[in-house]
């Protein structure tokens, strides 16, 4: 199938107008049915899942797409996995146009393939896309070659429980021209890793290290954007907190030091309050935090025990679901009335990880993980995804990747 015009209204907006002639026509949308498919001579065989390191090794293929400002997308290619070829020159070496999403796929319990809520992610690829001026892809299109691209590679999706496979859709401006501007040519790849469990050997929880001095996101500012310039900026604070003992950075914001996220993952915490309900808290979506598909997942799940749609069993009956600020200063007097029950980060990698310290203004906070290194509502959460991704529950949420290609 040629490569359709298919014009959708968004994408037509004025930074998508060739910059030095003015043109937009033949405009091209994002179509896997134009995908062309060239396999790997002398198949890898896939690591063993023992040896798994997050992010170490990847499948045999990959998806990549072209796009230019004039034409819109060229047809994309799966191909062997690969080297990328760039100009020096190129925008994404000085500016940092780069934008990527995390996702994964499992083998459920029949041997089918899933992924977990896509639609979430490319919703988030579009709005990252759209915040650095870099072209908008067909979510759905975009689906499809995942879909394919992991089919094909499904030796590589490992079985073993707790197992997955990684999967890096990535989007950059590639334009070979110095100077600051929208770039007028773009690259989208798909690359995948198999993955094992993130505790390995029972939960390990983490200390997280509170300096109202490191900032990661500030208001209006691009912190709700999962965009490649994010990242980098945290990892000296990073280095530092382990000089002391803690293994990430929980960022604060502003004066009254309100928790906003932990590292690379969004943050719940459970508090007591005085009618001896439990509240479970995230930060608002107020532009400082990244929108994670596990904090919306956890919220959905709370939300629905809370309101006896979906009631999960050992979730606190008179559990309370607050998107809100909260404070050190809340979350310090909760720990000294023996009120802060739990805390734990959520993200794709990890699902959850309980916390059980944090260093803040000179001293520890201590926070209950009980025997097993996790709290009630974090390994309930834990095990409720789990079971969905894993089609054990039977949820919307939960995407065989066969019925999308
Ligand atoms: C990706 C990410 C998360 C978690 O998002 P998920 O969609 O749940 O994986 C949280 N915070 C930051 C800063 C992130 O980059």
């Amino acid at each position: 199938m040629a490569a359709k015009a298919a014009l959708n209204g968004k994408q037509m907006r004025s930074f998508h107008t060739d910059p030095m002639t003015g043109e937009k026509t033949g405009y091209a949308d994002l179509d896997y049915g134009a995908v062309t498919i060239e396999k790997i001579q002398a198949p890898n065989a896939p690591p063993p899942s023992s040896t798994l390191v997050f992010g170490h090794s990847f499948s045999d293929h990959m998806v990549t797409a072209n796009w230019n400002s004039l034409t819109g997308w060229a047809p994309p290619a799966i191909h062997p996995y690969k080297p990328l070829v760039l100009d020096p020159s190129s925008v994404i070496f000085h500016y940092a146009p780069s934008l990527f999403e995390g996702m994964k796929a499992y083998k459920d319990v029949n041997g089918r393939i899933r992924l977990f809520r896509p639609d979430m992610n490319m919703a988030r690829l579009n709005r990252s896309a759209t915040r650095i001026a870099l072209p908008e892809v067909n979510g759905k299109e975009l689906t499809k070659l995942i879909a394919k691209l992991v089919s094909l590679d499904a030796d590589f999706v490992p079985s073993e429980p707790g197992h997955s496979i990684y999967i890096r859709p990535t989007l950059i401006g590639t334009q070979a021209a110095l100077g600051v501007h929208p770039a007028n040519e773009a690259m989208l790849f798909v690359i995948l890793s198999p993955v094992g469990p993130y505790f390995k050997s029972g939960f390990k929880p983490v200390a997280l290290e509170a300096d109202p001095n490191k900032v990661r996101a500030w208001p209006n500012g691009t912190g709700s954007y999962k965009l490649g310039l994010n990242y980098a900026p945290g990892l000296q604070p990073q280095m530092e907190a382990a000089t002391r003992g803690y293994s990430q950075n929980l960022w604060l914001f502003g004066p009254e030091h309100l928790l906003t996220e932990v590292g690379t993952m969004n943050l719940f915490t459970a508090i007591k309050n005085d009618k001896g309900q439990t509240e479970l808290i995230t930060a608002p979506l107020n532009g400082l935090i990244l929108p994670g598909v596990t904090r919306d997942s956890i919220l959905g799940l709370a939300r629905d025990h809370a309101s006896g749609k979906m009631r999960i069993e050992g979730l606190p009956e008179d559990l309370i679901v607050s998107e809100r600020e909260l404070s050190m200063k809340e979350v310090e007097q909760a720990g000294k009335e023996g009120r802060l029950m739990e805390m734990f980060g959520s993200g794709t990698a990890v699902v959850v990880a309980p916390v059980d310290r944090i260093g803040y203004e000179g001293r520890d906070i201590h926070i209950p993980v009980g025997e097993e290194g996790v709290g009630p509502i974090a390994k309930r959460m834990l095990d409720t995804i789990n079971d969905i991704q894993l089609g054990r529950i039977e949820h919307p949420w939960s995407v065989a990747i066969d019925e999308l290609i």
